[in-house]
């Protein structure tokens, strides 16, 4: 028995280890090696992790090799993609094929299948919010092909082998998919820390810049209404009042900008979301419809969120008016709603329009950022500050040229409510 666990543990280290150590270099996200270089470095990683393993088999039956060299591969391919997963398939059959033996071929047919397993489930598992169900799903298919694979080709081997090896190969695949998780979660409050640091700098300075201008812009309104009193001038009595009232829309910029950069106050009360999302959803129709944007609400039931009615309302025209941007030659947004916990909701706004990128996705919200000529990149920013005060957080899904769902989560006002 110790002789079995032996290297099962000495197994279990080397993937643990590695995987800790790939987060050091390149931290993981929650869209797996988005560059290529990175794609690579997992690639290296995993197959380093999958020949250490190799070096510490499990002891077979006949000149059988087990190991867990198939948990890294199947759990890169998932998380990364095609590109790691064959470079790691390809070590593992190399060094398979140069131990050699009667069963050589059966281990390179199986890492085949892991391969084809974990890429035919990778675009699921990323999309998944629980990554435990199509990681469960994939477990479990390699495990019916390890099974039929074996009997075919090895005969049946002690059941109490299968036993040990099964229970360890699974425990380890969560343990690593649990661990992986973990820390997408810690370096994205990681970043978020860093982004809400920024903000607050980027808030102020604005701010004061801001107050900087309305004051000169005061006294210059002050002097024209007295001139213009006091004056003979035709010219000036007949376009002062067309001056103030411009300088009076350049003080009322400033200070809407203002209360959105440095925001009031928050009024935290229980907010009928339902009630929000179509007042919003009918402000902005005729805008929508300007651009031939429809503005379609989904929202069956009440939902009761603590938040500032005020505020949601500005996060919610700013999510709507992008949307409305980004469809070019007509649309639909839908807003819907889905409770995502006991104590959470989840607000969608989906939109038809030309979708981002994943290096767009990464710039999103961050302060000046637009891709539009009239953008002031300001809009999503603020939205972020925003639904954060409320305790509420969002995210991103894009597709480019097909869309991007904007997701909201909000924590529910009192159970009694909803
Ligand atoms: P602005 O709208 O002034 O450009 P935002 O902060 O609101 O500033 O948005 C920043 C950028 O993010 C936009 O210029 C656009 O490129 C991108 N963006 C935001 N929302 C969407 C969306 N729903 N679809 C496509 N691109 C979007
Ligand atoms: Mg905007």
């Amino acid at each position: 028995m110790a002789e079995l666990l032996k290297p099962i543990f000495v197994n279990i280290s080397i993937i643990v280890s590695l995987t800790f150590i790939a987060n050091l270099i390149y931290p993981f996200n929650a869209k797996g090696g988005t560059s290529f270089k990175q794609k690579l470095f997992f690639g290296i990683i995993s197959s380093i992790a999958a020949l250490s393993c190799m070096y510490y088999p499990i002891d077979g039956f006949r000149s059988t090799v087990f190991d867990l060299r198939t948990v890294p591969l199947i759990v890169v391919t998932l998380y990364a993609g095609l590109t790691p997963g064959v470079m790691c398939s390809l070590v593992i059959i190399f060094s398979r094929l140069s131990i050699g033996g009667e069963y050589a071929w059966v281990g390179v047919l199986i890492t085949i299948v892991a391969l084809l397993i974990g890429f035919a489930y990778s675009q699921l598992f990323n999309e998944a919010l629980k990554k435990w169900k199509p990681g469960l799903l994939a477990g479990f298919l390699f495990f019916l092909f390890y099974v039929l694979i074996l009997n075919i080709y090895v005969d049946f081997l002690p059941i109490q082998f299968y036993l040990i090896y099964f229970i360890a190969f699974y425990s380890t695949y969560f343990l690593l998919i649990f661990l992986i998780d973990r820390l997408i979660r810690i370096n994205l409050q990681l970043e978020e820390t860093i982004y809400l640091g920024k903000l607050s700098v980027v808030g102020q300075m604005a701010a004061s810049i801001a107050h900087e201008i309305r004051n000169p812009l005061t006294t210059v309104r002050g002097m024209v209404q007295f001139l213009s009193l006091h004056t003979e001038d035709r010219q000036l009595k007949q376009h002062a009042p067309l001056m103030i009232d411009e300088l009076d829309r350049s003080n009322k910029i400033i200070s809407d900008y203002l209360s959105l950069v440095k925001p009031s106050e928050m009024k935290l009360s229980d907010v009928d979301l339902k009630q929000v999302v179509e007042n919003i959803a009918h402000l902005l129709s005729p805008l929508g419809a300007f651009n031939n944007v429809m503005i379609k609400t989904e929202l069956s039931e009440p939902f009761y969120v603590k938040a500032d009615e005020q505020q949601l309302k500005q996060c919610l025209i700013n999510l709507i008016k992008n949307g409305i941007e980004a469809i070019d030659g007509g649309g639909t947004i839908h807003v819907r709603c889905q409770q995502n916990t006991s104590n959470s909701v989840d607000l969608l706004i989906e939109d038809t329009g030309k979708g981002m990128t994943h290096e767009d996705l990464q710039k999103v919200g961050l302060p000046f950022y637009t891709t539009k000529t009239k953008g002031t990149g300001l809009g999503t920013m603020i939205t972020y500050r925003l639904v954060n005060n409320m305790k509420g957080s969002i995210v991103y899904n894009s597709v480019p040229d097909k869309g991007t769902t904007v997701t909201v989560r909000l924590p529910l006002a009192r159970e009694d409510k909803n």
